[in-house]
């Protein structure tokens, strides 16, 4: 069994192999060195105790011999005495049992020695204390040997005379035996122990009394046999040692501690070798099952290998089982996200349906498929582009369905399971016969609820719902939806985003794209090609006038009248508002023609019926030439527009070439716009006063504001310029306020005055009236300057009128509520819908320099002049004439009863101290040619 280093530095391994050390080594170890530490001390005291019993056994014996010795004594005595021999004398030879028997009388003579020993007088006197005819013991020194005593047995006899005692010395030999009858191993030592002190009786081998104490247990013991009740004598002690101690290595190596601990390592180690198995056994499977989850984080999906049948090989099967689902999940995923990255990328509808055939293949390559998408649909028919794939590679193919079909296959639903066949009427069952299949699965695909594909699975045997993973299938076959309403619908805002709605030409974004196409071609082939810029004239009016829906028919009209006029290749378009731009290619072979540009404003001044209503249009045309106009598809509109522009400058219903001058003049725009808006902090602008002369009394009767501009590097510039740019940059509210604030100061400083009558009239823009806070400027102004009401007119131009605008009427009402007078200047300009005059607020009519002018002294008639007064004294409303120029038209104008005049006749626009001064001079009109006019009118 190998075991990797890996093995080890499984952290589980390291718990329980740390487990195992506290569980089992650690008890174990403890357990073993325990109970050898036990097993020692119980052969210790064992060993010590058979020691003891020896002593004892040795003892005792000891005490039999003595007590047999003593039985013999006095039995020997006792037969001296039966043979009445008093002076026997008991020889020790016939007794090897003693050494001596002496007899010693009453003052301590030992009778039967030769020398006559005395006792001495203290043991004699202790012997006194004897009982007649008992037996002691009574150690006494051995003669030769001082270091021990010897053992006698004293007896006392019944009589004192002729002796007292009988005193036999004990063989130690008979007590003891000889010293060689002990093991060699033991030393065996008997003592009479005498108080603390022991004296010797007898010893096998060395006396080591002195050291006895020093021994260890299992090397000695030793046992006290008592002597006083049968020899009235002090205690033997019986000590035994070992003459061989018992060392500890001795005793280690007699309880096997060796092999005790050998064992004890060795069960240790199969514990833990046995252990190591059953981790490894349980480690490896599950270090394969770690591994194998990595490696499904790295997309390895490759299952584990199983053995065994653990709960770990359940626990494997189970996690293959799982890796191969994850795969297969993955697989269909990565699959869907190919396919949708193919959707939203390219939107290609028949490489999505390649991507999902190829997928169903490999879910399935058994199966036959077809996936048809429905293109186009007649009343009858539907035409089908098919994608098929038969066992390998995939085709295309057109097919034609009826109607009829179609919508059994749409009524398929969620799927159906049909036979197909070769004799079959439909033909979708009869390709797929064709294809080898007897049984197929139809599956409709719905867009927005429509069936816009469907999906054929064929087999040769018989397909049931369980086999297959239909639902897979299913939400393939979704995608083939998706990606058909991804397209469609992008084709849709592809529509919207390059045409325009209204008219449905092309729009800016078209247009770019196809003359910068127009372009290429007429460098590659040198055609020249145009831009031309059209702009309906006073279209604003028709709106304002008509109504923005009879506007729209009008633009939509226009449109087509265009369209017409031009061949396939070019492109008409709207670029915004009432402006067509048309993008003219030359032909194969000849230039563009101007006749083209008359085709085109005939086109346009075709009068045209909308709504039940005539209108007449004309337009304005501008043209940029490619390239020499510009060689980019922006500066060609711009310069195309900039020639239109100045087609409207030039009267309108006309059409102008680009030239760099044109440009030039819109560059110069740009910069007074720039300038205009420091103008008002360089206190640039001042205001003229231009009289209005009251025809019945020639006095003045009131005056016109009229701005000037004097620019450092622009010089004069005529509001006539300025003022329409101002509108259209945004500027004309603060220039507005800023002249009737000034018009009103000065105003009212000469009314302070003697002219307290004057009229103050101030132009007012159109743009300055849908200024919210124009009516509390207004307000605020007269009560700044104190102006009154009153004394001041504002003049109108007719466009703003006749939008008819409610917020419009309501203003002019809130003005008129004020007390101001309303005006309208250049009156008969403006498109000609008088319906307005009954219900605005109107005092005053101006009549039209334009129209003025058309009295001369050879025309003795103005008739549009004669209308518009006439008009205006039906209406009950103040008229006046603007540019009278000569006496004749004021006598005119006086003739035909014309209010009030205004015009360079009587006085140009002078400054403010200019104005005061002829006011002071009370200048008048001169009446007396009048009245001579006047005189020639009537006689006519
Ligand atoms: P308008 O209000 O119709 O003013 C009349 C214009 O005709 C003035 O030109 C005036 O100087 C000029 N005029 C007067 N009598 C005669 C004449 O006998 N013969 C000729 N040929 N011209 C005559 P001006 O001052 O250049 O103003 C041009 C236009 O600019 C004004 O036409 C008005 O629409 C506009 N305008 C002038 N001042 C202002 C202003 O303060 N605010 C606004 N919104 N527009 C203004
Ligand atoms: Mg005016
Ligand atoms: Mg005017």
């Amino acid at each position: 069994m190998q075991i990797s280093e890996k093995f080890f530095n499984s952290k589980t391994t390291q718990q329980i192999a740390i487990l195992l050390f506290f569980a089992a080594v650690l008890p174990a170890a403890l357990l073993t060195i325990l109970s050898n530490q036990k097993i020692s001390q119980i052969v210790s005291n064992y060993e010590h105790q058979s020691l003891v019993e020896k002593s004892r056994t040795y003892a005792l014996s000891a005490f039999a011999n003595l007590t047999f010795a003593r039985s013999t004594l006095e039995h020997d005595i006792a037969a001296s005495r039966k043979l009445n021999t008093q002076s026997t004398k008991l020889r020790p030879n016939d007794y090897p049992m003693f050494n001596v028997i002496n007899k010693v009388s009453i003052d301590g003579v030992m009778l039967d020695s030769k020398e006559k020993n005395t006792i001495p007088a203290e043991l004699l006197q202790e012997w006194l204390s004897i009982e007649p005819n008992q037996t002691r013991i009574f150690m006494l020194p051995s003669t030769k040997d001082q270091t021990h005593a010897t053992v006698h047995f004293v007896r006392r006899n019944d009589k004192l005379v002729p002796f007292a005692f009988y005193i036999a010395e004990i063989n130690t030999n008979y007590i003891w035996g000889q010293p060689s009858d002990y093991p060699e191993d033991l030393n065996i030592c008997a003592y009479q122990l005498n108080n603390n002190t022991k004296t010797k009786i007898f010893c096998s081998g060395e006396d080591t009394s002195s050291r006895f104490k020093e021994l260890t247990p299992i090397n000695a013991g030793a046992w006290e046999l008592f002597l006083g009740a049968e020899f009235h004598s002090n205690p033997w002690l019986v000590e035994i040692h070992r003459t061989i101690p018992i060392s500890e290595s001795h005793l280690k190596e007699y309880i096997g501690t060796t092999a005790y601990i050998s064992v004890g390592i060795l069960s240790l180690l199969l514990i833990g070798l046995f252990t190591l198995i059953q981790l490894r056994k349980t480690m490896v499977p599950m270090e394969n099952l770690v591994e194998g989850t990595k490696k499904i984080g790295h997309g390895d999906f490759t299952p584990i290998e199983v053995s065994g049948n653990s709960e770990f090989s359940v626990l494997a099967t189970a996690f293959n089982n799982m890796s191969a689902h994850i795969k297969q999940q993955l697989d269909t995923l990565q699959s869907y996200s190919a396919i949708d990255k193919e959707i939203i990328s390219t939107l290609d509808v028949q490489r999505v349906i390649q991507l999902i055939i190829q997928r169903m293949k490999e879910i399935n390559p058994s199966l036959v498929y077809l996936i048809a998408n429905l293109e186009e649909h007649t009343k009858s028919d539907v035409q089908c582009n098919c994608t098929v794939t038969g066992h390998a590679v995939l085709s295309s193919v057109r097919l034609v369905m009826s109607q009829q079909e179609i919508k059994e296959i749409r009524q398929a639903g969620r799927g159906q399971f049909k036979r197909s066949g070769l004799s079959s009427q439909r033909i979708h069952e009869r390709i797929m016969a064709e294809l080898g299949t007897n049984h197929i699965w139809v599956l409709p695909i719905f867009w927005q609820d429509e069936i816009c594909a469907f999906l054929l699975a064929g087999s040769k045997t018989e397909l049931n719902q369980k086999d297959l993973r239909w639902d897979e299938f299913k939400d393939l076959s979704s995608r083939v939806g998706i990606v058909i309403s991804a397209q469609r619908r992008e084709q849709k805002l592809l529509t919207e985003a390059q045409y325009d709605n209204l008219t449905g030409l092309p729009n800016r974004i078209l247009l770019l794209d196809r003359l910068k196409l127009a372009m290429e071609h007429s460098h590659k082939t040198s055609k020249s090609m145009w831009v031309i810029f059209i702009d309906l004239d006073r279209f604003k009016d028709v709106n304002d006038s008509m109504g923005h829906a009879f506007g729209d028919a009008l633009l939509t009209e226009m449109g087509q009248r265009l369209t017409s006029q031009t061949r396939d290749t070019d492109t008409v378009a709207r670029f915004g508002g009432d402006e067509f731009v048309i993008v003219l290619s030359g032909d194969e072979g000849e230039d563009i023609q101007l006749s083209v540009l008359n085709r085109i404003m005939d086109a346009i001044a075709k009068p045209a019926y909308i709504h039940n209503r005539e209108i007449m249009n004309t337009c304005s045309i501008g043209i940029a030439v490619y390239p020499n106009d510009g060689d980019n598809a922006e500066t060609l509109i711009k310069n195309a527009d900039i020639a239109m522009y100045r087609a409207k400058e030039l009267g309108r219903n006309n059409y102008q070439f680009f030239k760099q001058s044109l440009n030039d003049r819109a560059a110069q725009r740009m910069q007074m716009i720039t300038l205009m808006r420091k103008a008002l902090e360089l206190n640039e602008f001042t205001l003229h006063y231009q009289p209005k002369v009251d025809l019945k009394t020639g006095k003045i009767a009131g005056l016109e504001a009229l701005i000037r501009w004097e620019n450092e590097s622009l010089g004069k510039v005529s509001p006539s310029q300025f003022i329409p740019v101002a509108e259209e940059a945004g500027l004309i509210n603060s220039i507005g306020e800023w002249v009737l604030r000034t018009a009103c100061v000065q105003m009212a400083q000469c009314q302070q005055g003697q002219y307290s009558d004057l009229l103050i009239s101030v132009n007012v823009s159109a743009k300055q009236l849908t200024d919210v806070n124009f009516i509390d400027k207004l307000k605020s102004i007269l009560v700044e300057t104190g102006l009154k009401a009153q004394h001041l007119e504002l003049e109108l131009t007719e466009s703003i009128l006749m939008k008819g605008e409610t917020n419009i009427l309501y203003k002019l009402h809130a003005i008129k509520s004020l007390g101001i007078q309303l005006s309208i200047d250049d009156f008969g300009t403006g498109y000609s819908n008088l319906s307005y005059l009954h219900t605005m607020p109107i005092d005053t009519l101006k009549i039209d320099k334009s129209f003025i002018d058309t009295i001369s002294l050879n025309k003795t008639k103005a008739p549009i002049v004669d209308t518009i007064i006439n008009l205006a004294k039906n209406l009950n409303l103040k008229v006046i004439a603007e540019g009278v120029e000569t006496q004749e038209q004021a006598n005119y104008l006086k003739v035909h009863q014309c209010d009030q005049i205004q015009g360079y006749y009587f006085s140009k626009p002078l400054t403010c101290n200019e104005t005061k001064a002829l006011l002071d001079s009370d200048k008048r009109l001169s009446l007396p040619k009048l009245a001579l006019v006047e005189n020639k009118q009537q006689s006519l």
